[in-house]
C-alpha cells in the first residue's frame, strides 16, 4: 500500500498542482507524497509560551515576543546595508536586526501597533540582539492557550514567492496526512517495538510533524531516528557479512622470517601498545582466509608508517608481494626514503613508482612486479595504470585515504585473481557516529596513543597586528637551530589569488630575513614536481631556515627538525586541514608550536575553530567539533560517494543510540541472517524495496 500511494507524484497532492510541483521538484527535491512525508519540521515553535524582554537570558533559544516596534535605522553608505529597530514590550527594550528584504522591512511596521515575534537571541557588543526574527501581527486571539507545538519547515525564497513558505508547507503536510489516512505500514519487527519500546510509525509520523505535545514529539523522533539508523546499519552490516562470507582471501598462514629478523634487528624504537594492538588485529584478518578490508585510523605521529610496514612484510613472508599508495609525490617519496633505509640490511626488494619516474627507469620496475622479483612497490596513482602488472599482490595499504576514490582502490581488484587484502590509513581521525554509518562495512582499528616523549605542540592565535611579535619569536628559533614552516591557503576557485599571497607573504619574508644569513625555500602546488623536490631537499637537509607553501605539505611531511607551523590565514582553513598541519611539527624533541595568524575580525564559525585548535592537541575531539560546525558532507575523511544523507538522525548527537542500532541489528542477523522468519518479513520488504533493489540474499549466510 505505502508504496503506491507515497509513490504519488506530488503533483497530485490537494493544494500542490503542476507548477507548484515543479519548484517543489527543484527547490527541495521533493518529488513524491513520500518526500513530503519525509521532509520534517527542523524546528518547532512553542506558541504556548510568550517570553517578556527581560527574560532574555541565553543566546541559543529562540524566543517569542509580543511588543511594538519603533526607532527604526538604516544604515549604510551608499545603499542601505543593515536596518536596525528597537522592539520593546513593558518589561524592556531589544535590537531586531535585518541585512536582507530590507526593502520589505521599511514599510513592515507601523508605530503603536502590537506584533508577534520570534527568532534566536544572540550576544553583539555584550547586548542581545534578535537577527532576522520571523515577524506577525499580533491577533490577540490565535495565541493560543495550552500546549502547542507548531513544526517550522525549510522552504526557499523562490518557494515563499509561490506561496509555498513554510505555513503552507505545513498545511500540505497536514493534507497528506488525511489522505494517507494511517496506511503507513509498520517496517520494523513487532517485537523490536515492544523491546525497545519505539512508537508505531503511523502515529510517529503524525506527531514529528503535527505534535500533540512534547513528549509525543520526542516519541516520535526516537522512533524515527531510531528507523532510520536501522536501515542504515542494516545495509552496511549485510554487506560486511557478505564480505566475510564470500571474499576468499589470500591466507598468510606463518609471521616467518622477514617479520622476525625486522622486528629483533632492525626495528628502531619499541611499538607502543597501541601499535602492537593493530598489529595483531591486522594479523588476524590475514590469517582469517577472508579479504581483510580495514581501516586504520591514527592521529598524525602515531606511527602507522611502522605498522604498514611490518604488515608488509608479513605478506613477504607469505611469498607475497605488497603496495603502499600515497596521494602525493613528496609523500610517497618519503615513504620510500624512510622504508628503504628501514631495510637497508634486509634482504627485500622495494622500490618507487610515480608519475616522474623516468621511463628507462620504468622497465625495469615493470618487469620485477611481473616476475616478482621486486617484493615491496610504492609510489601514487602511476601505481593503478593498466601498464603495471604483478605477479602475485596480495596487500595493498593505501594512504590517507580522504584523497583516494573508491572507486580508485577497487581497481587493485583487477591485478589479482583474488582480491588483495586492503589497509586504508588516515590521519584524519574521524568520530565514531561516522566511523559507524560510513564506514560501517569495514573493519577499524585505531592507533590511540603517540610514541612516547612527544612534546604536545603549544598553539598560539596571533593577530595580523601582532606581527612584529612573530617576526622576533622566529628569529629566536631560527638562533636556536630550529625550522620554520609558513603555510597559505590555496583553495580552488581562488588559486590564483592566493598564490599572490604566498608571493607577497614570501617577498616582505626576504625583506625581513635577509640572504645569505637566512634561506627560504618555497613549495606550492602548481610548481613541477622536480622543482618541488628540489626545495623540499634543501629543506630537509637544513640549508633553508623557513619553508613557504602551500597545503602540499599537509600530509604525511616527516622532518623532525622543524619545529614552528606558522598558519596564515588560518580561518580559511577547516578544524582537520589545522590539525593536518600542525601535525607536521612536534615531531622532535624540542618543543614545538604552531601559530595561527588571523585578521581581528573573525566569523563565529572561525573564532570557534581558533580556539578549539588552541584548547586542544586531541584529533577526535577537533574531528567532534568539526563535525559539528560543518556537518557530516562536509567533513574531512567522509566518504567521496558522499554523505548519509540522514533525514532526521544528528551524528553530533546521537553516538549512543547508533551504537544501540548497530547492536539490535546485530543480534537481529545473528538470529536470522536473511530475515526469512515470519516476524521479520516487513523489514525485508522494506529493506528490498528502499534500499537494495538489486541486493543477493543468496550470497549472505
Ligand atoms: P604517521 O602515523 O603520522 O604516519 P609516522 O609513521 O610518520 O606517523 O611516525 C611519526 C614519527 O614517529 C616517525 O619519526 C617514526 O619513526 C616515529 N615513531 C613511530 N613509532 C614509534 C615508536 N613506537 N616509538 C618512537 N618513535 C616512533
Ligand atoms: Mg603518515
Amino acid at each position: 500500500m505505502e508504496r503506491n500511494l507515497l509513490d504519488n507524484k506530488i503533483e497530485f497532492l490537494k493544494g500542490v498542482g503542476p507548477k507548484r510541483a515543479e519548484m517543489l521538484n527543484k527547490e527541495l527535491e521533493i518529488f513524491t507524497f513520500g518526500d513530503l512525508l519525509f521532509h520534517f519540521p527542523f524546528r518547532y515553535i512553542d506558541k504556548s509560551k510568550v517570553h517578556k524582554v527581560a527574560d532574555i537570558n541565553n543566546d541559543q533559544i529562540y524566543y517569542q515576543l509580543v511588543g511594538q516596534v519603533s526607532q527604526m535605522q538604516l544604515h549604510g553608505k551608499q545603499r542601505v546595508t543593515r536596518i536596525t529597530a528597537q522592539f520593546h514590550d513593558e518589561s524592556g527594550s531589544i535590537e531586531l536586526v535585518w541585512f536582507k528584504g530590507l526593502k520589505w522591512i521599511k514599510s513592515r511596521f507601523e508605530p503603536g501597533k502590537q506584533y508577534v515575534i520570534f527568532g534566536k537571541a544572540s550576544v553583539f557588543n555584550n547586548r542581545f540582539n534578535i537577527v532576522h526574527p520571523d515577524v506577525e501581527d499580533y491577533l490577540p486571539d490565535i495565541i493560543p492557550i495550552g500546549e502547542s507545538l507548531e513544526g517550522v519547515y525549510s522552504t526557499t525564497e523562490k518557494l515563499k514567492n509561490i506561496g509555498l513558505g513554510s505555513k503552507q508547507l505545513a498545511k500540505l503536510v497536514k493534507n497528506l496526512l488525511g489522505q494517507i489516512n494511517q496506511a503507513i505500514p509498520e517496517n520494523l519487527p513487532q517485537n523490536l517495538l515492544l523491546t525497545y519500546k519505539l512508537m508505531d510509525r503511523n502515529m510517529a509520523f503524525t506527531q514529528i510533524h503535527l505534535p500533540s505535545h512534547l513528549q509525543n514529539l520526542q516519541a516520535a523522533t526516537r522512533r524515527l531516528k531510531f528507523e532510520e539508523y536501522f536501515f542504515l546499519q542494516l545495509n552496511m552490516l549485510l554487506r560486511k557479512r557478505q564480505r566475510e562470507a564470500q571474499m576468499k582471501g589470500l591466507i598468510f598462514s606463518t609471521v616467518g622470517e622477514l617479520f622476525n629478523l625486522f622486528y629483533e634487528n632492525y626495528l628502531p624504537f619499541s611499538l607502543t601498545k597501541a601499535q602492537k594492538k593493530v598489529i595483531r588485529e591486522i594479523r588476524h584478518d590475514l590469517g582469517s582466509g577472508f579479504q581483510m578490508n580495514r581501516l586504520l585510523q591514527g592521529d598524525v605521529g602515531s606511527g602507522k608508517t611502522i605498522v604498514a610496514l611490518m604488515v608488509m612484510l608479513i605478506a613477504l613472508d607469505n611469498g607475497y608481494q605488497a603496495a603502499l599508495m600515497a596521494p602525493t609525490e613528496i609523500l610517497a617519496t618519503q615513504h620510500f626514503q624512510s622504508l628503504k633505509e628501514l631495510l637497508a640490511d634486509m634482504p627485500v626488494k622495494i622500490a618507487l613508482l610515480t608519475g616522474s619516474t623516468k621511463a628507462r627507469d620504468r622497465k625495469p620496475i615493470h618487469e620485477g612486479l611481473e616476475d616478482g622479483s621486486l617484493q615491496i612497490i610504492i609510489g601514487t596513482h602511476a601505481l593503478i595504470e593498466e601498464k603495471v602488472k604483478f605477479n602475485k599482490l596480495a596487500l595493498t595499504i593505501i594512504d590517507e585515504q580522504h584523497r583516494f576514490g573508491v572507486a580508485q582502490r577497487a581497481r587493485f581488484w583487477e591485478k589479482t585473481d583474488l582480491p588483495p587484502h586492503m589497509l586504508v590509513m588516515t590521519a584524519t581521525p574521524i568520530p565514531r557516529t561516522l566511523a559507524m554509518t560510513q564506514y560501517g562495512d569495514l573493519d577499524i582499528s585505531i592507533i590511540d596513543e603517540l610514541p612516547p616523549g612527544r612534546k604536545p605542540v603549544k598553539t598560539i592565535h596571533l593577530y595580523q597586528s601582532q606581527r612584529l611579535r612573530l617576526l622576533s619569536f622566529m628569529k629566536k628559533q631560527i638562533a636556536e637551530g630550529r625550522q620554520i614552516y609558513i603555510v597559505y591557503p590555496l583553495i580552488k576557485e581562488s588559486e590564483k589569488l592566493d598564490l599572490i599571497h604566498l608571493q607577497e607573504g614570501y617577498e616582505s619574508l626576504l625583506r625581513d630575513f635577509p640572504e645569505p644569513e637566512y634561506r627560504i625555500c618555497v613549495v606550492h602546488g602548481q610548481m613541477k614536481a622536480e622543482d618541488k623536490d628540489f626545495e623540499m631537499q634543501r629543506f630537509i637537509k637544513k640549508q633553508a631556515h623557513i619553508m613557504v607553501a602551500t597545503t602540499v605539505i599537509e600530509v604525511g611531511v616527516n622532518i623532525p627538525n622543524a619545529s614552528v607551523m606558522i598558519i596564515e590565514h588560518a580561518d580559511r582553513f577547516g578544524l582537520s586541514q589545522l590539525h593536518q598541519l600542525r601535525g607536521r611539527v612536534g615531531r622532535g624533541a624540542d618543543q614545538s608550536y604552531c601559530i595561527l595568524m588571523t585578521d581581528f575580525k573573525l566569523s563565529a564559525d572561525g573564532k570557534k575553530r581558533m580556539a578549539t585548535m588552541v584548547r586542544t592537541t586531541d584529533g577526535f575531539e577537533i574531528a567532534a567539533v568539526d563535525l559539528e560546525l560543518r556537518g557530516p558532507g562536509e567533513t574531512q575523511g567522509t566518504r567521496q560517494s558522499g554523505p548519509v544523507g540522514l533525514k532526521i538522525g544528528d551524528l553530533v548527537k546521537d553516538e549512543k543510540l547508533i551504537k544501540h542500532v548497530r547492536a539490535i541489528v546485530n543480534q537481529l542477523l545473528d538470529d536470522d541472517p536473511k530475515l526469512l522468519k515470519e516476524e521479520n518479513q516487513i523489514t525485508r520488504n522494506y529493506f528490498l524495496a528502499h534500499f537494495r533493489q538489486s541486493f543477493d540474499w543468496g550470497q549472505i549466510g
